[in-house]
């Protein structure tokens, strides 16, 4: 058992994965940041999740929106479903997952399309829709 378990599900320390991401915004692919995306809201990582938005998808109360969600909501796994481009040469990029949680005492689940734009050379979150 790896000490440190990423929370992300990849079976790597959280060293050897989202980590790296958290303090250098540099994720390559869009399934590698929308898992670090997820371990952000495990360790309420705020500002990242607020950066790692596309600045046109920002509204005005996203932090607040972000800090609301991370205070809530105890998030216990990720499975990545399917993903479609979002690769290393493409600029747009969808991800699917499910994410399960506990919200006061009760088990959720968080079934998500995401979509993603590169922005520079950075991948960003653009909108979700929820199932
Ligand atoms: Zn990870």
């Amino acid at each position: 058992m790896i000490k440190n378990m990423c929370p992300c599900g990849s079976e790597k320390s959280y060293e050897a994965c989202c980590e790296v991401y958290h303090k250098h915004l540099n994720a390559p692919t869009c399934e590698a940041l929308m898992r670090s995306r997820y371990s952000a809201f495990v360790f309420s990582l705020v500002d990242y999740l607020f950066e790692t938005t596309h600045p046109s998808y920002r509204s005005k109360t996203l932090k607040e929106e972000i800090a609301f969600t991370c205070k809530g909501l105890a998030w216990t796994g990720l499975s990545v479903l399917e993903t479609w481009q979002g690769g290393l040469s493409d600029k747009v990029g969808k991800v699917s997952f499910r994410a399960t949680f506990v919200q006061e005492g009760r088990e959720g689940v968080h079934v998500e399309h995401s979509r993603f734009k590169r922005f520079g050379k950075a991948w960003m979150y653009v909108d979700g829709k929820v199932e």
